[in-house]
């Protein structure tokens, strides 16, 4: 084959061009394909599998048509690549791509989607260095390296750049043919899966990441010229008097907390012995505005609902600007990855690589580390401000997975056996749950902590704490791990979150709300939504912003 090719082309073009000897392209291309469209989408295959799709005679024509129709679209897009620069490299990226998709897909049930893609892009090193499981090295070798070794390796043959553009085309034109005849043959079955299993349309290797990847730059591009729209600009508080103490308010972002796995809420465990003490109300019914950090904070803090900022296009200062804007003292401490652009523009600190702190360990710290110092962080901030009121925001490393049993100390492993690997398919579902519940038993002592604190500033402040979580988790029901599956097909764990209220008698004297009212509210619906007018109505902040239809404890609260 090579030798007629050279042959052709120097006939032609009457030039000898030293043609590189080796494989027609095609073959590497095929061979890649055919190699993603079964083994690279092993995930799919178990999933079609368990949805009982590829059973009997009827399903081995469906998986023969989609594994044809698969390989085909494959050939198309690597055909299209197959030029001596691009053809390597275009082979090694869908090869380790798929790799990677699978095992996570496999290990964790998630699927890979624009947010998917948008919390890979923001995982910062440690949370990278625990994903980094023997089971990933072992699934990425055997699936990816292998085959790209093999690809990166052999001799492929190359011609003058318009003989290779025939080929291309002519390759890509006919697997396109294939492609559309075999999807044709499998068409009913296949979109009555797609539309009963909405997460199969995330599973396809490697057209999941591009189609993702595709989503984010055009997002991107369409987000880049947006400016900040200002929010709030009108918000003021009382005048600092004398007569009254100045408020201190605690906003606990928690970190995937699902809110049945705690005692307070009637689970099975008692995971919250220390609040369970101190007088709390715990909201049974809270849900998140997504399932992932990145989707949950920005929406949590703006004052838009979940619908009106999935749709908005324009950028929006957060709720911590609006309560600088009215002149408090806002100060944002982060014992995690960052608070994705909602606390840029006011005071923050992150906490979580102080190193040389007794809570601190392999480049990151216990939660309760944003107790330390805080005494002399809130005296730095300026007077004026402190005389109007406090409001500190701890972002805490909570239950953040999959490697649970780093997130607690010794004194807190309660329950056990824990598992004690990120890679949570190599534990039994009961040591997953174990490490998680361990999570939730120090969050509870982390929260008990900050109370106490509180309450010795009471005598100079109206003290109150508000914890609510970003979003659940799943612990292997339905073989689901971890979070951040589309928020219309997640299941109810990865939405359903923790809202605890805690007031000093000052703050409560001084909102009106009772412990009694809100105790009567338990099981009222409340979520992410109501989040921002809520903590402006507790702190009596007036401005345009404020929505009362959406500040949950306004019913609560004496005229
Ligand atoms: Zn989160």
């Amino acid at each position: 084959m090579t030798t007629d090719a050279r042959t052709l082309d120097t006939g032609r073009r009457r030039v000898i061009h030293p043609l590189r000897p080796g494989l027609h392209p095609l073959w590497p291309v095929l061979a890649t394909a055919l190699w993603i469209a079964t083994l690279g989408n092993l995930a799919l295959w178990r999933a079609l599998y368990q949805y009982g799709l590829l059973q009997g005679w009827n399903g081995f024509i469906f998986a023969t048509g989609l594994g044809t129709a698969l390989a085909a679209l494959l050939v198309v897009l690597l055909g299209l690549l197959a030029w001596r620069r691009t053809l390597r490299p275009a082979l090694v990226a869908v090869l380790v791509t798929s790799a990677m998709a699978t095992h996570f897909m496999l290990g964790y049930g998630v699927v890979i989607d624009r947010a998917m893609l948008v919390n890979v892009a923001q995982t910062h090193a440690a949370e990278a260095a625990d994903l980094m499981t023997p089971s990933l090295l072992l699934t990425v070798s055997m699936l990816g390296l292998l085959p790209a070794w093999w690809t990166w390796r052999i001799p492929i043959a190359t011609r003058p750049w318009l003989g290779q553009l025939r080929h291309n085309l002519l390759a890509a034109g006919a697997a396109a043919a294939v492609a559309v005849l075999a999807l044709l043959a499998v068409f009913q079955p296949l979109s009555s899966a797609v539309r009963e299993h909405r997460p199969l349309r995330y599973m396809v290797n490697p057209l999941n990441t591009l189609v993702a990847a595709a989503q984010v730059v055009a997002a991107q591009l369409k987000a880049a010229p947006q400016p900040l729209r200002p929010l709030g600009r009108d918000a003021a508080v009382a005048p600092p008097s004398s007569a009254h103490r100045p408020p201190l308010l605690v906003l606990v972002l928690g970190e995937t907390a699902r809110a049945d796995h705690f005692g307070l809420n009637g689970y099975a465990l008692d995971t919250t012995p220390e609040l369970a003490v101190l007088g709390v109300v715990s909201q049974r019914q809270a849900r998140s505005c997504g399932t992932s950090t990145a989707a949950s904070v920005p929406c949590m803090f703006s004052h838009m609902s979940r619908t009106e900022f999935d749709g908005a296009t324009a950028r929006h200062e957060s709720l911590v600007d609006v309560l600088h804007h009215a002149g408090l003292a806002v100060l944002w401490l982060d014992n995690q990855a960052g608070c994705k652009g909602v606390c840029d523009r006011v005071p923050n600190v992150n906490t979580s690589k102080l190193g040389d702190n007794a809570l601190c360990a392999d480049g990151e710290c216990r939660d309760e580390v944003m107790l330390s110092d805080l005494d002399a962080r809130i005296a730095s901030m300026p007077a004026d401000r402190r005389a109007r009121g406090i409001v500190l925001v701890m972002h805490q490393m909570g239950s953040h997975g999959p490697a649970y049993y780093k997130r607690y100390s010794a004194a807190f492993k309660r329950f056990g056996p824990e598992c004690r690997s990120a890679a949570l398919q190599d534990c039994s579902r009961e040591e997953v749950v174990n490490a998680y519940d361990n999570t939730i038993a120090y969050t509870d002592h982390f929260l008990a902590a900050t109370i106490h604190w509180l309450q010795v500033k009471s005598d100079q402040a109206d003290t109150a704490l508000l914890y609510v979580s970003d979003h659940g988790e799943s612990l292997g029901e339905h073989n689901l791990y971890l979070h951040g599956l589309p928020y219309a097909m997640a299941p109810d764990t990865q939405k359903h979150v923790p809202w605890i209220t805690w007031m000093s008698p000052g703050f409560a004297l001084r909102t009106g709300v009772t412990r009694a009212c809100l105790q009567q509210r338990l099981d009222e619906p409340v979520s992410h939504d109501h989040y921002f007018h809520s903590v402006l109505g507790l702190l009596d902040v007036q401005t345009q912003a404020y929505r009362p239809d959406r500040d949950f404890y306004r019913a609560c609260r004496s005229p």
